[in-house]
């Protein structure tokens, strides 16, 4: 099989695996035990979160262990519009967002809270100066993604923090489950208040990420019970997920420019070769900045869907970002944000891949995706 669905999920690296083994064997203490086994789960979940909040550039405090990057969402817009309601009761975001922040947006409205949702260009950039105009003095958050899932285009999170600043008391969120050990994202250097992850996206276990919150920031709990996670997330520490995902962290972030360069040139090789070789075609997302390991595409006259089924029976994982619900095709609301029509944005089509790929992997792509378009073209030729 040709895994190129990593913007989905990765495959746990054998790394990581290895460090959170005695944590699902005989490290099996609950960490708020006073006896050995349960300091020793202590020490570990201590030791990851030193570990991911120095990735970040926070302090240890400052890190909140999650079961992944929806609760981070939901997390971070629930636990900042119940905490602030004080304050105002509008919140932006942009069209582009994932899910997690998009329908936890939706919750926020349905409460009487106000939403703008904020334009993107062409290539799935939002604008400092369209942030700047949407700012009021009742906003209390922002929440705009480091790095776009279905399209790869990277967000200019430090102008948009800078301009949320200037403008208002607002504090800023970003999902930074996409770009999170694919490029730098030092919750110092971007400057935001919060940010959320999770580890399934870079080789580490699923069900387990984190949500980083700057202190002084004032946000309610929303999961009540013991004390953990210094009163902020009640419920027992996933220690193997925690010791994982801090694992993941510390491989990507000594692998960054190695990795780096086998992705990026990976990456350049399949989006050369699928314009080049396939009429019709053409880039989704920003052509630089985006994402190492992401290419996206759409392809005229072709249902993104339909090309799934063929890669799968060639062996090839892919994903499109249209959903099939009850029985008719969805396009994705990123592609539609973009500007393009729905008939076009039917044929999207993402390859994302990862370190387990190769050349070899890319030139097999090449070789069949080019036959299954025509094939595709030619089995429906009312199309466009
Ligand atoms: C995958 C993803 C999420 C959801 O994370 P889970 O850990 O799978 O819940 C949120 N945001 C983005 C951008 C993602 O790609």
């Amino acid at each position: 099989m040709v895994y190129l669905d990593h913007s989905a999920t990765t495959p746990l690296d054998p790394e990581v695996l290895q460090a959170m083994m005695p944590y699902l064997t005989e490290e099996f203490g609950n960490a708020s035990s006073v006896y050995g086994l349960g300091q020793r789960a202590r020490q570990a979940i201590d030791q990851a979160r030193d570990e991911v909040a120095a990735f970040y550039g926070v302090v240890a405090k400052e890190v909140i262990f999650t079961s992944g990057g929806t609760e981070g969402d939901n997390f971070a817009f629930r636990g900042i519009a119940e905490r602030n309601a004080d304050r105002g009761r509008h919140v932006i975001t942009s069209t582009i967002e994932h899910d997690a922040v998009l329908r936890s947006a939706d919750a926020l409205e349905r409460d009487g809270f106000d939403v703008t949702r904020l334009p993107v260009d062409r290539f799935g950039l939002v604008d400092p100066q369209t942030l700047r105009k949407a700012l009021r003095v009742d906003t209390i958050l922002v929440s705009i993604m480091h790095a776009n899932n279905e399209v790869g285009t990277v967000e200019p999170i430090r102008e948009l923090v800078a301009v949320t600043r200037e403008h208002s008391q607002a504090y800023f969120h970003t999902d930074a489950v996409q770009s999170t050990g694919k490029i730098p994202a030092r919750v110092d250097e971007l400057g935001v208040d919060l940010l959320s992850m999770s580890a399934h996206k870079l080789h580490g276990p699923k069900g387990v990420g984190c949500l980083i919150v700057r202190s002084g920031v004032r946000l309610e709990p929303q999961l009540h019970g013991g004390g953990h996670e210094r009163n902020r997330r009640a419920g027992t520490e996933n220690v193997a997920g925690i010791v994982g995902l801090a694992k993941a962290i510390g491989i990507a972030s000594r692998d960054l420019a190695k990795n780096t360069a086998h992705l990026t040139a990976l990456r350049d090789r399949l989006i050369k070769g699928v314009l080049e070789r396939i009429p019709g075609s053409e880039l989704t997302g920003h052509p630089q900045q985006r994402l190492p390991h992401h290419a996206s595409f759409l392809f005229a006259g072709v249902e993104g869907e339909s090309l799934l089924l063929q890669l799968d029976m060639e062996g090839i994982a892919a994903s499109s970002g249209s959903a099939c619900t009850s029985g008719s095709l969805e396009a994705s609301h990123v592609i539609l944000a973009l500007g393009f029509p729905r008939e076009r944005a039917l044929g999207s089509l993402r390859l994302s891949v990862g370190k387990g790929n190769t050349d070899a992997d890319i030139g097999l792509v090449l070789d069949r995706l080019p036959k299954m378009v025509a094939r595709l073209r030619a089995m429906a030729p009312s199309a466009a």
